[in-house]
């Protein structure tokens, strides 16, 4: 996402955090000096018009709140209104790795709600990378089944075989043929979890007749997908949809499933790095073969 980040520069990276609260600005209550937290750096105005409709991820407000400076940091100052609206604190059976997973475990689960995921359904992941991983541990906690996980590297379907992927697929192979000859129809549910082109004409080509395909990354701001609507919508009642972000009430659900284990997220950390050699992280991800999170840890520059 290069195209996202490089108008942005210079800027601190990152919003996927945990951490201890090392001091408390004036007037804040209901959060101590020494607590474990998350914090999730978009918060919601809670009165719009959006967000009296539980469309919380397109308040004009979430778009404006952030941290200061950003995640990928020693310190971060957290603004009053995100403490108000977009803390958790941590019980000490959740590590910090999980609390920094927290906000795209959010982001996932409110995806699924919004796919009309339900128990029993039959689902393709598109992309096996952390985005699909963490679909893929969501879509099991609910009795989904069977589960395939299509990728082009081949780590990644190890890793996805490995967190209970029912079936794993090369992405360059022919992903709707393996479907339908597994199931005999499409599956109910798609989740595209790449941007690449290729991706979304396997998703529709392998959702069943009334299913849903949710669209959960972006794609080049420059690229365009031509529908083929009456195939589509008209003749198979296929149903098209996105979700971008999370709300506080998605986080709280995050927590409260890997809090009583439900979802098991620290699995998903393959490597942990000082925030000195954060730029290595990045390499990593990019050759990414045997990496799929990638901790930064400021405290292991002081260890
Ligand atoms: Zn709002
Ligand atoms: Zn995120």
């Amino acid at each position: 996402m290069e195209w996202y980040r490089q108008p942005k520069a210079p800027t601190v990276l990152g919003h996927e955090v945990s951490g201890s609260v090392v001091a408390i600005g004036s007037g804040v209550e209901g959060v101590r000096e020494g607590d474990r937290i998350t914090a999730t750096h978009h918060v919601p105005c809670l009165v719009c018009r959006y967000c009296l409709s539980g469309r919380e991820t397109v308040c004009e407000m979430l778009r404006r709140t952030r941290f200061d400076p950003g995640g990928y940091a020693e310190y971060i100052r957290v603004p009053a209104v995100n403490v108000e609206r977009g803390v958790l604190k941590l019980p000490e059976e959740v590590s910090d790795d999980t609390g920094s997973l927290l906000e795209p475990l959010g982001c996932a689960l409110r995806g699924q709600r919004k796919a009309g995921v339900e128990a029993g359904q039959s689902m393709l992941i598109v992309g096996g990378g952390i985005a699909g991983c963490l679909h893929l541990l969501a879509a099991r906690a609910h009795g989904v089944g069977p589960i395939f996980v299509s990728d082009i590297r081949d780590a990644r379907r190890r890793f996805a075989a490995d967190l209970g992927a029912d079936e794993v697929l090369d992405a360059r192979a022919d992903v709707p043929g393996a479907v339908e000859s597994a199931l005999g129809h499409g599956v109910d549910r798609v989740i595209v979890c790449t941007g690449a082109r290729g991706a979304i004409d396997q998703a529709v080509g392998s959702v069943d007749r009334g299913g849903t395909v949710l669209f959960f990354a972006p794609m080049r701001p420059d690229e365009t997908y031509e529908v083929p609507f009456n195939e589509i919508f008209w003749r198979h009642d296929v149903t098209l949809t996105s979700s971008y972000g999370a709300s506080l009430a998605d986080l709280t659900l995050a927590l409260e499933l890997t809090s009583t284990r439900r979802i098991n997220v620290d699995s998903l950390v393959t490597h942990r790095l000082p925030l000195g050699e954060i730029q290595k992280g990045f390499e990593m991800m990019l050759e990414g073969d045997e990496s799929l999170k990638i901790v930064v840890d400021p405290r292991l520059d002081r260890a």
